[in-house]
């Protein structure tokens, strides 16, 4: 494509969603339209009610919202389509998803040739008689974050509790539980400690790893109206976004004509040599005295430990690790230091890696060393890709975190019997890629699954689909197909189907990137018959495993969810009060910390002093990174990306490497790693020389599995080696 044609894709394409949207909707106009006006979003984690916000002024709405709003409308698929399993595992998970909601509980067993529809009664008698008498260990459950109410990962994490294992996760582990890890360590709060209109007011807004103009795509507007105040934004990234180069806001008039350059300045990192600048970074502000000394004084503990350590760093060292020059340094270390606010906002870039804790930390060294917390235009914002990420942690939906922040231990344990009037198990259960290789082993029974597609999402999908299929009892209830639950059973696979967030009876909760729980109301319109609330089932099916204790999970309604969780988790005492639409509270204000007090243990926040790693490429090979295209986590909406113009298959390596390599824009290649292989084709782009980007989750089949975080269980998606051969027959131009 060319750059012209890019431009018009970029500057028009909102439009044409808008209409595409309109045509998909169709059937259900009024409906359509009552969800957009009256929901809240169930895309990314920016929140809304309706199409407005609590930042801006005039319309919230984006092209990702416009893309999901179909998977709430459609109607059931016909439930025969489901019995040829084999026809349907060659589709993609586009395919999957577009043939329409999942029209009843069906079931198949060992030997079947598909799904066939029981009832609900049966489909629930017949879980809950495998699922009684498993030993805990040997049963879990995994939700997924997209559109996931506070309500159901209360509930789920409740129930996983009375059935007896921690075994409970959700899909924020493999996007931000490094950052919920980092911040807890260094400031005793695992969120974003200031709001969105802080990004209005600062003076300084730097991303690491984050490209919100392909997922949160409504942060381009703040950015927008920031870059008129004067604010200066700068990218940290391997790949120059260009989206965050120069964007086109559709709702605001001079930026539909003319497009707003958002990025002053890019500093093209190696892939995980994000340590090694911020810590050079932080050595040049020590240099020149750039520091908030009185800050440093009062509110933190540990800066002569981490200026001895960083004395120990060399510029040499730091330069060839991160990729990056001395004078790079200063020139980002003289931008801060100018600003009297600065934001550092994250994303996966960050967080994605072996290191990921660690380089929320530096991060996090970074803000604490100028007092870049709890005020005006100032914060640390590992800013959320799905809608549910910030709640799930929060309401306890993990297997190493009780609701209310306490630990899996005894204490933590005894504590939450007390409160919930049953035994809960104090270990720690396993993390998501952990399940799977339970299943692996051998050592898991059954897997109850709301939402995700597990074998879309972890590395290495070949063994994930021989874990899953290892699994006696498969559960997944969720809205759509998805190639996960097309995976031979080893006993029996039941599929349920769940309703939206906006056919929750009662209405529910989210919790937004800015810590805003906000209440979606039920929108009246047309249900999927058969379809159940996710939270209801899991009661209902606790209470055939195990009737003893059923009445502790009794809830009549949302609102009595609600009410309980106020009462467990304290940070969300007034979740009681949201009834009705528009209702919101975001817990611990503007900022957090804004009296100076951090949420550790003494109110101080810590330093850590963080070793850059060091990770040596081969010669000839590169280091492999990842990044969306015009998709919604895995959820993929189009073969080309929006905003490069590249399609699905690009191999995107650096002008000098592609020469290198002998070859041109458009030849096809094979990317080959110790895991796996992929085939693409060349793309000369502006990337970081010993960098190959490829689009996430196709990549997944080139990355190692068990290379994880131990800090946090979220596996090293960046930490792939890969050599990129010229495949032998050529292809047509493709778009740089
Ligand atoms: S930016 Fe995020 S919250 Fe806002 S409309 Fe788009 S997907 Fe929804």
């Amino acid at each position: 494509m060319s750059a012209l044609g890019r431009r018009l894709r970029r500057q028009f394409g909102p439009f044409q969603e808008i209409a595409r949207t309109a045509w998909q909707n169709r059937d259900q106009p009024g409906y359509a339209w009552r969800i957009l006006n009256h929901g809240v979003c169930d895309g990314c984690a920016l929140g809304t009610a309706g199409m407005r916000d609590w930042t801006i002024d005039g319309i919230h709405l984006c092209w990702i919202r416009l893309n999901l709003l179909r998977l709430n409308t459609m109607p059931a698929f016909d439930p025969a389509l489901a019995m040829d399993a084999a026809a349907l595992a060659g589709r993609s998970e586009a395919d999957l998803r577009q043939l329409g909601r999942l029209p009843a509980p069906m079931v198949r067993h060992r030997g079947d040739s598909g799904f066939r529809p029981i009832s609900w009664a049966d489909a629930l008698s017949l879980a809950a008689a495998r699922i009684r008498g498993i030993d805990p260990q040997r049963l879990a459950f995994y939700l997924v974050s997209r559109g996931t109410a506070n309500e159901t990962y209360y509930v789920a994490q409740k129930v996983a509790r009375y059935l007896g294992t921690n075994h409970v996760d959700n899909s924020a582990r493999l996007c931000h539980a490094a950052s919920t890890t980092g911040l807890k360590r260094t400031i005793g709060f695992a969120a974003t400690t200031c709001s969105y209109r802080d990004i209005l007011e600062s003076d300084l807004v730097v991303f690491f790893g984050s490209d919100p103009a392909n997922n949160q795509p409504v942060m381009m507007k703040y950015l927008h109206l920031a870059k008129k105040r004067g604010t200066r934004v700068v990218m940290v990234n391997p790949y120059r976004e260009p989206g965050l180069e120069r964007y086109w806001v559709p709702s605001n008039v001079d930026s539909a004509l003319f497009g707003t350059a958002i990025s002053d300045r890019h500093f093209p990192v190696r892939v995980g040599g994000d340590i090694a600048f911020v810590n050079g970074v932080l050595k040049q502000l020590i240099a020149n005295d750039w520091l908030d000394r009185a800050f440093i004084a009062d509110r933190t503990d540990g800066w002569a430990e981490l200026e001895a350590a960083l004395a120990e760093q060399s510029f040499e060292e730091l330069e060839d690790r991160s990729g990056l020059s001395r004078a790079a340094m200063l020139e980002l270390a003289r931008l801060y230091a100018e600003s009297d606010s600065a934001i550092f906002v994250w994303s996966m870039g960050i967080t994605m890696h072996r290191h990921g804790v660690d380089n929320v930390q530096a991060i996090a060294d970074l803000a604490l060393a100028r007092g870049m917390v709890g005020r005006d235009g100032a914060g640390l914002m590992p800013i959320r890709g799905h809608s549910g990420v910030q709640g799930g942690a929060e309401m306890g939906c993990v297997p190493n975190v009780f609701p209310g922040g306490r630990p899996t231990d005894e204490g933590g344990a005894r504590r939450l019997a007390e409160q919930w009037g049953f035994p809960v198990p104090a270990w720690r259960g396993a993390y998501a890629a952990e399940m799977v290789d339970r299943a692996h082993d051998g050592d898991l029974e059954a897997l109850y699954c709301v939402g995700s597609n597990l074998f879309g999402v972890l590395p290495d999908p070949d063994y994930v689909r021989r874990a899953l299929e290892r699994i006696p009892l498969r559960i997944h209830h969720d809205i759509v197909l998805n190639p996960q639950m097309l995976v031979d059973p080893e006993e029996t696979v039941l599929l349920l189907p769940a309703t939206t967030r906006y056919e929750m009876a009662g209405g529910c909760t989210e919790t937004s990137t800015e810590r805003r729980v906000i209440f979606s109301p039920e929108i009246p319109g047309p249900r999927v018959a058969e379809a159940r609330d996710e939270w209801r089932v899991l009661t209902e099916l606790a209470a055939r495993v195990r009737p003893d204790g059923a009445e502790r999970l009794a809830f009549a309604s949302t609102a009595e969810i609600r009410a309980e969780i106020a009462r467990v988790i304290p940070l969300y005492d007034g979740i009681e009060r949201l009834a009705r639409e528009g209702d919101q509270f975001q817990w611990g204000g503007r900022h957090l910390a804004a009296d100076g007090r951090f949420g550790t243990a003494d109110g101080r926040a810590r330093f850590v002093a963080v070793t850059p790693p060091e990770r040596r490429t081969r010669p000839g090979r590169f280091r492999l990174n990842s990044r969306r295209g015009k998709q919604f986590n895995s959820m993929v909406f189009g073969e080309r990306d929006t905003l490069t113009g590249a399609d699905r298959d690009a191999v995107v390596l650096a002008p000098g490497a592609l020469e290198r390599l002998g070859l041109s824009p458009g030849d096809r290649v094979i990317v080959r790693s110790e895991t796996g292989e992929l085939a693409g084709r060349a793309v000369a782009g502006p990337v970081e020389p010993g960098t190959v980007m490829m689009f996430w989750p196709e990549a997944n089949v080139l990355v190692p599995r068990g290379v994880s975080d131990e800090a946090c269980g979220i596996p090293a998606y960046r930490d792939a080696e890969v050599e990129v051969l010229a495949a032998t027959r050529p292809a047509g131009p493709v778009a740089p």
